[in-house]
């Protein structure tokens, strides 16, 4: 999946910019009294305490560049040749420029949510790197699924869609990008990954799963061959015993 290039447009729009200790928030111009905006920003510190608390992370070593926000108004999707559509449509992404934010039509619990899984996403950038997709994303929800909804609910959540939708080998295919994101909105393929990751830090510990983004990255080719090494065993048997888990 080739994520839309905002860069491109960075320099179009007129940004209101807010610093903070950590943080350099640039703010689309037509959403600089958005009280919403201004609550994301003053939370930010508390949010980024939360990730760091759930992934033992320092973020003393985090810190050490501020964090990039980039607010855009729904504008930026008409240039990217996005429809929003009807439904409320809000996206986030994180570029090489920091957290890339649209705030378009939608609640403002879900714009909360949705930079947060942004936020993960930074923290673990800067703390390990990032791991493929499925790890990566699984991260990202697992984090956002324990702040936002609960350990109960979401184990709940993580079992039901274990069940219904890993076939036999199925763990081996979407550890590879390509076949991940060809099931992007027909499966729930980050509730999946998430579950590998709750998985992972419930039975190997946080550590190891760090250890194995540490070892990695995005376009790792040899992901499947470096997690059998890192855990122990092959991936097929890492399923059936994430199916045991969810059992
Ligand atoms: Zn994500």
């Amino acid at each position: 999946m080739t994520p839309p290039d905002y860069d491109k447009y960075r320099a179009q729009f007129a940004w209101h910019v807010v610093e903070t200790e950590h943080c350099v928030f640039h703010v689309d111009a037509s959403l600089a009294e958005d009280v919403d905006i201004a609550e994301i920003i003053n939370d930010a510190p508390a949010r980024h305490a939360k990730i760091a608390a759930l992934l033992k992370f320092d973020l003393n070593g985090i810190y050490g560049e501020k964090i990039h926000y980039w607010f855009f108004s729904r504008k930026i999707l008409s240039l990217l040749g996005i429809d929003p559509g009807k439904k409320p449509f809000s996206t986030g992404q994180l570029t090489n420029a920091g957290i890339d934010y649209v705030v378009a039509n939608d609640r403002w619990n879900n714009h909360v949510q949705h930079v947060f899984h942004e936020e993960v996403h930074q923290l673990v950038m800067r703390e390990t790197g990032e791991a493929p997709a499925l790890l990566n994303e699984g991260i990202a929800v697992y984090v956002e699924s324990m702040v936002f909804h609960g350990k109960d609910e979401f184990r709940h959540l993580c079992a039901k869609t274990w069940k219904k939708h890993m076939k036999k080998d199925r763990l081996s295919q979407l550890i590879a990008n390509e076949f991940f994101w060809s099931k992007y909105g027909k499966w729930p393929v980050y509730t999946l990954g998430a579950a590998v990751v709750h998985y992972l830090i419930e039975t190997h510990g946080i550590d190891t799963l760090k250890d194995v983004c540490k070892a990695t990255d995005y376009d790792d080719t040899q992901f499947c061959r470096l997690m059998e090494a890192k855990l122990g065993t092959t991936v097929d048997d890492l399923q059936r015993k994430i199916t045991g888990f969810y059992r």
